[in-house]
């Protein structure tokens, strides 16, 4: 089963789900050792309620619209892309922005406290169902059979996974439920600058003003741990694997993706340290 339009409970009840504890924590816990946390698995305990909301609340979606452009539509109407594949659906603002536009969406997450978040962002943003599936990206074609025109994977997602295998599979999996001409959309931050750059690089990134803030706290080779701050004071963190840009390129090819293009911050030519974030169109045909 595909397509299943699921209330909270829903989600919550469904069978995958069931084998996690489905209890909506409200504080992170790292440990006695952060540094030592570099497991793909540990996603779904860094989006707690708090900081989910926190985020939501103070990253008005009106102003992500106006900063992201019509981007990634035009991006997908200019294919003839259709039906869209949304697997990083988060808080939901890319799938209701994809409904908005007219596209077939289905909105997969790893973490059903992001879906039925995102469920209920959708219907207080304009009414809308969201097709949800609960499933993660490792063994995605497990729950979610079909063909898809584009697969997106936004909002610096790919991040959370932390094994060269963990990457492959996904990307496969990715590659697998697209139709023979689909197109992957994939973005993320950009590592290169912030590990070959040194300390000056590590600068502060600013949402919405100055309300949150986004420092990296550490990196290596191994782990970039970003800290969120709040005008609250309070603080989250989220440990994520620094992924170099060319890195990125290479396991889409290997894969089997034939064209690669990297825009940064939205455009087609950039130096390489300048942007904030890369964004891969990657296409299978
Ligand atoms: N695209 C949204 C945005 O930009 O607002 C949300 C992106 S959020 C940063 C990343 C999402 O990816 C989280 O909701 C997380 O649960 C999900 N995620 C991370 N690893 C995953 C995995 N292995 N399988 C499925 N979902 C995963």
């Amino acid at each position: 089963e595909l397509d299943h339009a699921t209330p909270q409970t829903d989600v919550l009840d469904d069978g995958a789900a069931g084998k996690d504890a489905v209890v909506v924590a409200t504080a992170q816990s790292f440990g006695d050792d952060p540094l030592a946390i570099r497991d793909t698995d540990h996603y779904k305990q860094e989006y707690v309620k708090g900081f989910v909301e926190k985020w939501d609340e103070l990253i008005d979606w009106k102003k992500r619209y106006e900063s992201e452009g019509s981007f990634f539509i035009d991006l997908l109407k200019e294919r003839g892309a259709k039906r869209v594949l949304d697997v990083a659906t988060g808080t939901g603002f890319h799938s209701v922005r994809l409904i908005e536009a007219g596209f077939e969406t289905v909105s997969v997450d790893g973490s059903p406290e992001m879906l039925a978040k995102a469920f209920e962002n959708a219907k207080a943003y304009g009414g809308h169902i969201l097709r949800t599936v609960h499933a993660d990206w490792r063994w995605l074609n497990r729950d979610v059979h079909g063909e898809f025109d584009a697969v997106i994977c936004l909002g610096n997602s790919f991040t959370h996974l932390f094994s060269e295998r963990d990457r492959r599979k996904a990307l496969a999996e990715f590659y697998a439920v697209l139709k023979h001409d689909g197109l992957l959309i994939i973005d993320q931050r950009n590592y290169d600058a912030i590990l070959d750059n040194g300390f000056s690089s590590k600068h502060t990134y600013y949402y919405c003003g100055e309300a949150v803030s986004a420092r990296p706290e550490y990196v290596d080779e191994g782990l970039a741990r970003f800290q969120y701050t709040f005008p609250d004071s309070s603080e989250y963190y989220l440990n994520m694997f620094p992924l170099r840009k060319n890195y990125v390129r290479r396991l889409l090819r290997e894969v089997g993706f034939q064209r690669i293009d990297t825009y940064g911050d939205f455009q087609a030519t950039y130096s390489d340290d300048e942007p904030d974030f890369f964004i891969h169109v990657a296409e299978k045909y």
